[in-house]
């Protein structure tokens, strides 16, 4: 689960991570009233959508000389100015792909001078099974080029979780940064407010960039001035308070539509819809398909012990998909039986109306009451004995469609 900046920057500082005052606003007139409760007279109007790259970023509606998703403002007015154009417009970046995401919210900030723009990571690294701290002066870009073009400039260290962050850590992250002094003193500590922000709310990722030196006349400061946290979903159950922060408008609505059914989701390029029960027999499914010479259209779980209801859910979603030249049902009856999934099945198609191919294989409990209930059913559905046939069976008529 991912959250806006202002959550995430609002999080962080109640781990005493250090960010400049900022104050979220869902029209113009709160970024007004925002920004009157700033220092000024420098401001900075912010897009807030759950995706990167917002200052390099387009709106559709404003042609290609207007300013990007992060605009700078010297007076009350240019905030207003900046708010009306952003609000309800449509904002196409990097990350948001080529439909763009509408802004609905801006976060208003101090507007700070900045000297230098860092990157700085924490991110589960699965290859150590640690977190790991990703750091590199070269903040503000696209930290994957600098990966690509300049490998050197990023470094990486992994925390052992058996002694969590140790003052070394930060040592050697301040120096990869370049800092000394009192520099090296604030990054440790930032390093510190997000290593425990990190297991505090079982997050998956805090990338912060840029992490900025900024010159204030009580001398140069580090601060924290975009980020971008998600948290494991796994773990949500523990964390009904990060629940709250959930802002569903900017999940894709299948897969939003999924969660609601408790269904695993998730929307992929090809053409061939699946169900199957189990992470690993979907797994399966995906590389048997991929392996016929076609691509899957989505991963779907619906889980060991999915009801009818749930089924047919899952079928409606796959069905959604304008990408979805045929469905390939592929269910291991064991805790669920094959009989209830069949059911659930003719139910969807029917009512669906199904308008394409549907292979569909079936195995274990009461399997033979399942395929006599397809076979009974009157819709096309063309049976399959085991996962190599399953997937010749689709791949062949997905391609007669086509
Ligand atoms: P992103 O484009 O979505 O990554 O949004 P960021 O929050 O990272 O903002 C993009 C860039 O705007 C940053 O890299 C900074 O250079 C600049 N920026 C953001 N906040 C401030 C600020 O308070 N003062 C100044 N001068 N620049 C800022
Ligand atoms: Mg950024």
């Amino acid at each position: 689960m991912n959250i806006h900046e202002y959550q995430a920057k609002e999080l962080l500082a109640k781990f005493g991570v250090a960010v400049p005052k900022g104050i979220p606003a869902m029209s113009v007139e709160e970024a007004v009233a925002a920004a009157k409760q700033l220092p000024g007279p420098l401001y900075v109007v912010k897009a807030q959508i759950h995706a990167g790259g917002r200052g390099k970023g387009k709106f559709k509606e404003l042609g290609p000389d207007a300013k990007g998703g992060v605009r700078l403002a010297k007076s009350l007015a240019e905030v207003e100015a900046h708010a009306r154009e952003m609000l309800g417009n449509t904002l196409v970046t990097v990350q948001t792909g080529e439909a763009g995401k509408q802004v609905n919210r801006l976060y208003i900030t101090d507007g700070v001078d900045i000297g230098k723009e860092f990157y700085l990571a924490l991110l589960v690294d699965r290859a150590t099974s640690r977190i790991a701290v990703v750091a590199s002066t070269e903040g503000g870009m696209n930290i994957e080029d600098v990966a690509h073009e300049t490998p050197e400039k990023i470094h990486t260290v992994t925390i052992d979780p058996a002694t969590g962050l140790m003052p070394h850590h930060g040592r050697v992250v301040a120096k990869a940064l370049g800092l000394s002094g009192d520099l090296a003193r604030q990054a440790q500590a930032i390093l510190a407010g997000l290593y425990a922000a990190f297991l505090g709310t079982d997050a998956e990722q805090i990338e912060i960039n840029p992490l900025a030196v900024c010159p204030t006349p009580e001398g140069n400061k580090l601060y924290v001035l975009d980020a971008k946290v998600g948290f494991d979903g796994n773990a949500m159950f523990r964390h009904k308070d990060l629940l709250e922060l959930r802002d569903t408008t900017e999940e894709d609505p299948a897969e939003l539509e999924a969660s609601e059914f408790d269904l695993a989701y998730i929307k992929l390029d090809g053409n061939i819809g699946c169900m199957v029960n189990g992470a690993g027999l979907a797994m399966a499914t995906m590389d048997i398909i991929k392996l016929n010479g076609e691509f899957p259209a989505n991963f779907l779980d619906v889980g060991g012990g999915a009801s009818k209801e749930k089924v047919t859910a899952a079928f409606k979603i796959i069905l959604k998909d304008p990408a979805v030249k045929g469905i390939l049902v592929n269910i291991f009856g064991g805790i669920m039986k094959c009989d209830i999934i069949a059911d659930g099945i003719v139910a969807a198609a029917k009512e669906v109306n199904l308008s394409v191919p549907l292979v569909v294989r079936l195995e274990g409990t009461n399997v033979q009451q399942g395929k006599d209930i397809l076979a009974n059913s009157g819709l096309p559905i063309v049976p399959a004995n085991d996962l190599g046939d399953a997937a010749k069976k689709i791949v062949a008529e997905v391609r007669a469609v086509a």
